[in-house]
């Protein structure tokens, strides 16, 4: 396990994360197609927000179960929250986000969003 930590771009929202890093997700469906998301996804207890209680705007799309959370501010959106395939919650961090994650290093797993 390793503890990251990461936040928005104007430095309103901070979180901190415990998880495995080391794979992205990225996603083509019609929102992560536009945010170029990689994507990282622990269970919603090990991360938490440091920073920026309320200072995010929820954004739903197609069955709404996911919250993407977007800094009401600068508008980067550093993490969302959902719920994994068998309904525990969980929280998806933009791995762009983290503070000193080598984006080039990561192993990149594709995910076939748009189909679904
Ligand atoms: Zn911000």
């Amino acid at each position: 396990m390793t503890k990251i930590t990461g936040g928005c771009h104007c430095g309103a929202i901070r979180f901190e994360a415990e998880g495995e890093f080391s794979t992205a997700f990225e996603c083509n469906c019609s929102h992560c197609a536009m945010k170029g998301f990689k994507l990282a996804f622990v269970p919603r207890d090990n991360f938490s927000l440091t920073q920026g209680e309320g200072a995010y705007t929820t954004y739903h799309f197609n069955k709404n179960v996911i919250d993407h959370n977007f800094c009401s501010t600068c508008g980067v959106e550093a993490f969302g929250y959902g719920v994994g395939p068998d309904g525990s919650e969980m929280a998806a961090i933009n791995l762009r986000c983290a503070d000193g994650v080598n984006l080039e290093t990561l192993n990149i797993q594709h995910v076939n969003g748009k189909d679904f």
